[in-house]
C-alpha cells in the first residue's frame, strides 16, 4: 500500500511530467482520454427523447416520472448532473487505468486522472458514519499506483497480454423505431496471442466486499456484443476491473459472453423504446415509488412530482429534442461507429448459422 512518502513522489512526477515532457504530448493525449470520460455533452444527449443511453435507462426502467421530468429541464437548460467525489473518483481513476492499459506508463495516467477529476482537488467524502470513504485525489493517485502492480501480476486479468483497440468508443444504433441506442465502452483489448476480444470495464467502489453477482447479467455488458460484432468477432469476454477504495485494493471478475448477448439487447432495447412510445401516446409516466431514496439520497423531485407535468412544463413535454438520423449524433458527441439495427440482425442471421455448420 502507498503511503505519504510516495503519494508525494507521484505528484512530483505528475508535476514533472507537465514541465519536462511538454514534447512527449502527455498532456494532449491525457487530456483526449480525461475528455471522453468526462462526456461533457451528457446534458444534451438526455434533452432528446429519442436517445437512449445505459444510465438513462436505468433512470427510465427506475421511474419513467424522474426520467421525463430529467429530459424535459434538460431541454430547458437546468442541469441536474451535480459533480461529487465519488464522481470525479470515477472517472479519474478510469481515465487513468485507460491511459495505464494504453501506454503501460504511470506518468501518462496521472495526468489523466488529474485533468478528469473536476471537484476541488482536495475535495474528500465523508461515509453515513462519518468515516472516509477512501475517495479523494490523493487517493486516485494511490489507486493508479496499485493498478500499475495489478497489471503485471493478476493471474485471473493476464493484462500483459492484450492490447488497447478502442478506448471510451462511441457507438450509435439505429433502431429503426424512431429510437437511437448509444453504446459508451470504456476500453475494447484483443489478445495478443489469440486475437479473441475482451471488453473492459473499470469500477470503483467503497464496498469491502465486492460480489460479481453485481456485475454478471449487467445489460450494458450484453450491449458489448455489438461492438464485438462489429470489430468482426462473436463470443467475447467482459472483464470487470474493480477498486475497493475502503480495501485498498484491485479485483478482477471475467464472464464470457456468447452471440446471444445480441440477440436478447436487440430484444431488450426494442421492448424498452416501444413502452417509451407508450407512455408518451397516452402522456402519463408512472411513478416508482422504490426509487424516491437511492445512494441514501432523497430524489430532487420528492414533492414535486405530484403536480401535473402538463401544468408543471406546459410546452416543455411536446418541445423535447428529437435526433432525426443517426448520423447527427456527432453534433453532440465524437462517434466511432454508426449501425442500424437490421445489419445487426442479419450480421447475427450469419454468425448463428455459421457456428450451427
Ligand atoms: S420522487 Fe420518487 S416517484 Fe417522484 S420522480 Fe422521484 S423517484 Fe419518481
Amino acid at each position: 500500500m502507498a503511503n505519504a512518502n510516495n503519494v508525494d513522489a507521484m505528484l512530483d512526477s505528475l508535476l514533472n511530467s507537465n514541465v519536462a515532457d511538454t514534447s512527449a504530448n502527455i498532456l494532449t493525449e491525457a487530456h483526449g482520454i480525461a475528455a471522453k470520460v468526462g462526456k461533457d455533452s451528457y446534458q444534451q444527449i438526455v434533452a432528446h427523447r429519442n436517445i437512449a443511453t445505459y444510465s438513462t435507462d436505468q433512470e427510465f426502467l427506475a421511474c419513467p416520472r424522474k426520467w421525463i421530468i430529467n429530459k424535459v429541464q434538460a431541454a430547458m437548460g437546468i442541469n441536474n448532473r451535480h459533480s461529487s467525489v465519488t464522481f470525479a473518483f470515477g472517472h479519474a481513476v478510469g481515465a487513468g487505468v485507460a491511459e495505464f492499459d494504453r501506454t503501460q506508463n504511470l506518468d501518462k495516467a496521472y495526468m489523466a486522472a488529474f485533468l478528469a477529476w473536476d471537484v476541488d482537488l482536495l475535495a474528500t467524502e465523508l461515509d453515513s458514519k462519518g468515516k472516509s470513504n477512501g475517495k479523494s485525489f490523493w487517493e486516485a493517485l494511490v489507486a493508479l499506483d496499485l493498478y500499475a502492480e495489478f497489471y503485471y501480476s493478476d493471474p485471473v486479468a493476464e493484462l500483459e497480454s492484450y492490447e488497447t483497440v478502442m478506448i471510451e468508443g462511441t457507438i450509435v444504433i439505429d433502431l429503426e423505431n424512431g429510437y437511437f441506442a448509444v453504446l459508451h465502452i470504456d476500453e475494447v483489448l484483443r489478445n495478443k496471442y489469440t486475437g479473441s476480444f475482451r471488453i473492459k470495464e473499470n469500477k470503483t467502489t467503497a464496498s469491502v466486499t465486492v460480489d460479481p453477482a453485481r456485475y454478471a447479467n449487467s445489460e450494458q455488458a450484453l450491449g458489448y456484443s455489438v461492438a464485438i460484432s462489429l470489430l468482426g468477432g462473436q463470443d467475447y469476454e467482459v472483464l470487470y476491473t474493480i477498486f475497493s477504495s475502503k480495501d485498498g485494493r484491485w479485483i478482477s471478475f471475467p464472464f464470457p459472453k456468447t452471440p446471444l448477448a445480441k440477440a436478447e439487447w436487440m430484444q431488450d432495447q426494442l421492448l424498452i423504446s416501444e413502452q417509451k412510445e407508450m407512455y408518451r401516446e397516452t402522456g402519463f409516466y408512472p411513478k416508482r415509488g422504490n426509487a424516491c431514496v437511492a445512494y441514501n439520497r432523497r430524489c430532487s423531485e420528492f414533492g414535486l412530482c405530484d403536480i401535473s407535468l402538463n401544468k408543471r412544463y406546459a410546452n416543455g413535454l411536446n418541445n423535447l429534442r428529437v435526433l432525426e438520423r443517426a448520423e447527427d449524433f456527432a453534433q453532440l458527441e465524437k462517434v466511432d461507429m454508426f449501425v442500424k439495427l437490421s445489419q445487426l440482425v442479419a450480421n447475427q442471421r450469419t454468425s448463428t448459422s455459421t457456428s450451427e455448420i
